[in-house]
């Protein structure tokens, strides 16, 4: 088996190779899904995993645009259309000025494997810019956003592509985005989601991405007869996955005690409460501020630069900042601090040394296309009322959006028990993501 893997890995390398995060989500992939591959009779001679990896389309384009001092900048738009087998592409925007051809073509090829868990018709797909938001002031986000669009609008459209936020993109571009797209089209249509409520969005959208992490993680609890309540919690990240994760699972009686951004973290040995989170949301959202200066407002809590949270004591971890930012090392802490569960908000947060740590010591370990599909869900919600031009009530959404996170639970153990009696959502995640956008694509031939 280990030379199967390895050959096709050699052969998506030759392509590849100089893609590193891709190249790490295919592995994972690959690890898991080739062993069932050779099981089931109507996949071989087909190549599927090979045309899964290959994207239908990859567009980049430039993204003029000018800043307050009047002076021309230039930055890299991208749209990455992985698959649309089972429905249109489907994925977020990222400005980040790390984005790249790797990040990008990683996060649509987890979107194609989410999408189709979360059981709605939706493709993959993902892009963005290496645009960086921070320090920008709101009429060049506005200018910004307004350029990336004249070219975006050719190739996305409600039946064809569907883009949402993701870091650096949240309600305020959606909003600039949306209304270039509709200036352009001169057509009033659900073209993005994560939109306001006056204007076709949906309620808990914003809210879906971290409450569905934390619904997952209280599924896999279950398995145990625990739940959520009364265990200390490290989160990662400050925006909108970690913020509504914090929310969640205070909530539900759990204490979160840290949240970070990229230059540190604030670690609160009472809990970030209700409170605590309101001044978190207003410093990050409308001041655009940084977590240190949460030690400002609340002394007794410590703030620590350069640094991650997962050498803090816990008994669960939602990593919700971005990707790799738990290695071997940090995984070998947490287990050796007590955690034992951990449901990631953010895209591939776990590095493979990680990911490996943490099935081999056997803990409740969720990868993010399961955990964090709440959001494209609750989008597919969105796409939905917007056909239907009506909107759910906020009880109506959140039902639904738990009746997914549990769907998507059952599904990783339906493919994932290891034959011990041991869940593996890794391979439950990807075997089942698979089944359903590989089963389309050899209904609809070799295209
Ligand atoms: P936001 O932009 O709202 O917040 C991102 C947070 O992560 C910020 O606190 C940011 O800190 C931190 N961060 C970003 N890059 C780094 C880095 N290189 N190192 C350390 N910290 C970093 O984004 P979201 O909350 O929307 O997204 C967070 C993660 O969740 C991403 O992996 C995203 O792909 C994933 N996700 C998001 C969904 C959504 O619905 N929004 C859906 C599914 C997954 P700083 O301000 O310093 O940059």
């Amino acid at each position: 088996m280990k030379s199967k893997i390895n050959a096709f890995m050699k052969e998506v390398e030759e392509r590849n190779g100089h893609e590193p995060e891709f190249m790490q989500a295919v592995q994972e992939v690959a690890e898991t899904v080739i062993p069932y591959i050779v099981g089931q009779d109507i996949y071989h001679g087909k190549n599927i995993l090979m045309r899964m990896v290959e994207p239908e389309r990859a567009v980049t384009f430039r993204v003029a645009w000018v800043d307050d001092q009047g002076e021309i900048q230039v930055n890299r738009g991208y749209r990455i259309q992985m698959n649309s087998a089972i429905g249109p592409y489907k994925g977020g925007l990222r400005f980040h000025p790390t984005v790249n051809m790797s990040i990008l073509k990683f996060l649509a090829f987890e979107q194609v494997f989410k999408n189709s868990l979360t059981t709605l018709p939706m493709g993959g797909g993902k892009g963005g810019s290496d645009f960086d938001p921070k320090g920008k002031s709101d009429s060049e986000i506005m200018r910004f956003c307004q350029s990336f669009m004249t070219e975006l609008y050719r190739h996305i459209g409600p039946n064809t592509d569907v883009p949402a936020g993701d870091i650096g993109v949240g309600g305020r571009e959606i909003g600039y985005l949306y209304g270039m797209y509709k200036r352009l089209k001169n057509e009033f249509t659900g073209v993005l989601t994560g939109k306001g409520m006056s204007w076709g969005g949906s309620l808990i959208r914003p809210e879906a991405t971290g409450y569905g992490t934390v619904y997952f993680a209280e599924n896999m609890l279950k398995t145990r007869d625990d739940s959520i309540k009364g265990k200390t919690v490290l989160i990662s990240g400050s925006g909108n996955v970690a913020q509504y994760a914090t929310e969640k699972a205070t909530q539900l009686g759990a204490k979160v005690v840290t949240l970070s951004d990229s230059a540190g973290y604030i670690h609160d040995a009472d809990g970030i409460d209700a409170e605590k989170l309101a001044f978190v949301m207003e410093l990050k959202n409308v001041k655009r501020g940084r977590i240190k200066e949460y030690v400002k407002k609340y002394p007794s809590a410590k703030y620590v630069a350069g640094k991650t949270p997962w050498s803090e004591k816990c008994d669960v971890a939602l990593p919700c900042a971005t990707q790799n930012e738990v290695n071997g090392e940090d995984a070998k802490m947490l287990l050796s601090n007590g955690c034992f569960v951990v449901s990631e908000g953010a895209n591939m947060p776990s590095d493979l040394d990680a990911v490996h740590e943490f099935l081999n010591a056997k803990i409740l370990y969720a990868p993010g296309k399961a955990s964090n599909a709440g959001g494209v869900a609750t989008s597919g919600l969105e796409m939905s009322q917007n056909s239907l031009r009506m909107n759910w009530t906020r009880e109506e959404v959140d039902s639904k959006l738990k009746e997914i996170m549990a769907n998507i639970h059952a599904a990783c153990i339906q493919y994932g028990n290891d034959g011990n009696g041991y869940i593996d959502y890794v391979k439950g995640a990807n075997i089942a993501g698979f089944v359903k956008v590989a089963d389309a694509m050899l209904a609809q031939g070799v295209v």
